[in-house]
């Protein structure tokens, strides 16, 4: 079968297989042969992008070296939902080019006769598979939805979000699959490098814009609770990438759980937070909510604050908030931004497990971080050498072997895949 093979790209995006070198992965700032064992063929609805202002880098075995290839454009895969990027693609910088756009960039090779990418699946679930969510179907409820919530704004924002951004969690809120969005808050009290909805230096170009209104709770409400009594095991969560914290318009979220819970005890009411706030998450949680799921880059505060340069909170109102929601029976996951080289390097993984065994962790969410891997390292100050890595599967195996009951995963989970997991639900 022979070694997974370069694919690289010319300038206008034409891609070639180079026979002569192997096909590469980074990690950090360092290259890696890779083995056919760490490859999977490229999953459903993956995309693939060419780098500009980079030369791909290859293995080239008579010579027994890695080797920069000039004229060419390194390729490199942005995984679909599921998927954990084992290593980035393996490229070296010409003269300080752009920052790359707001995307994860996955090794992807030629192997046979296919592309196959260095990762792994962490979620079977297929709630953003793409096959499963038809377009027309989509637009078809749109216009039915037009006629149930005439006035409502955040479904007039949601459409947006559906047909204009592709965003998926907004597509199946149309297709009363899984888990509805509940965007609501327009502010943010971080300013993480990475953010997709709010780039102040012009950096890097935003994915999605931020939401520019706060709903009413009687908006909120009127979303979920058609989402909920229209769907077999439902979520709805606070916290998309269209919006700030929504720690910020907590009022607002307290009195809609308040109105859904009176309506139905049925279904999860989630937030995706930064959890800058404890006695918010308190009050949400005394109101009705049921899980958080917290984004961290880091398990270490030196690079949690790198990243998320936080705005009147510290890194301890954090570990606070989770606290408070496991002493409020709530189901806590992490939202594990990672980059391989960082995310699975030993003092990584060591901080992680003391916060894992301090707080109760539930869930880790496996997310690969959207940012261009050179640069997350520079901003974060990470030291050139001197990381023992592990490697991101050896790392999700000694989690599991550490933890057996922490479920590691990518979505947040309904209660009866709690249920599964725990033997017993949150609601
Ligand atoms: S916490 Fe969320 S909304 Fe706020 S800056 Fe970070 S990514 Fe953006």
């Amino acid at each position: 079968m022979g070694s997974p093979k370069i694919i690289v790209s010319d300038r206008r995006g034409k891609m070639y297989d180079l026979p002569f070198l192997e096909g590469t992965g980074m990690k950090g700032r360092n290259f890696f042969r890779l083995s056919p064992r760490e490859l999977i063929k490229m999953p459903h609805g993956s995309e693939l992008f060419m780098l500009p202002g980079r030369m791909p880098v290859g293995y080239d075995s008579r010579v027994r070296r890695f080797v920069a290839l000039e004229g060419f454009l390194p390729v490199a895969a942005f995984l679909s939902p599921g998927y954990a990027v084992t290593y980035n693609t393996s490229y070296s910088e010409v003269d300080s080019p752009k920052t790359l756009p707001l995307f994860s960039y996955g090794a992807v090779t030629l192997y046979k006769g296919d592309c196959y990418v260095a990762a792994l699946r962490v979620d079977r679930e297929l709630r953003q598979d793409l096959r499963c969510m038809k377009v027309h179907l989509v637009k078809k409820n749109v216009r039915k939805y037009r006629r149930l919530f005439p006035d409502n704004r955040l479904v007039r924002h949601l459409e947006g979000c559906a047909l204009s951004y592709g965003c998926p969690a907004a597509k199946n809120f149309f297709l009363a699959r899984y888990e509805a969005p509940l965007p609501t808050s327009p502010y943010c009290n971080a300013r993480c490098i990475g953010c997709i909805s709010y780039q102040p230096y012009d950096k890097c170009p935003i994915t999605q814009p931020r939401i520019k209104f706060i709903p009413t709770a009687e908006e909120i409400a009127e979303v979920a609770l058609h989402h909920i009594n229209n769907v077999k095991d439902p979520v709805v969560s606070f916290g998309q990438g269209c919006e700030g914290e929504p720690l910020m318009v907590e009022k607002t979220i307290e009195r809609s759980i308040k109105l859904i819970r009176k309506t139905t005890a049925r279904g999860i009411i989630n937030m995706n937070t930064n959890a800058s706030r404890p006695e918010g998450v308190a009050r949400l949680f005394d109101a009705g909510l049921n899980s958080i799921r917290v984004s961290l880059n880091s398990a270490r505060e030196k690079y949690y604050l790198r990243y998320y340069e936080p705005r009147g909170y510290e890194y301890k109102d954090v570990i606070k908030s989770i606290e408070t929601a496991k002493r409020k029976s709530g189901f806590v996951s992490i939202n594990y931004l990672t980059m391989p080289g960082f995310t699975d390097s030993a003092s990584e993984f060591n901080a992680l497990t003391k916060l894992i065994e301090r707080c109760g962790i539930d869930m880790i969410q496996w997310r690969n971080l959207n940012f261009d891997p050179l640069r997350y390292l520079e901003k974060l100050k990470v030291p050139e050498s001197g990381q023992t890595l592990l490697g991101i599967r050896q790392t999700i195996r000694l989690l599991r072997k550490k933890f057996p009951r922490l479920m590691i995963g990518y979505f947040n989970p309904s209660n009866d895949r709690i249920k599964r997991n725990s033997g017993q639900g949150i609601r």
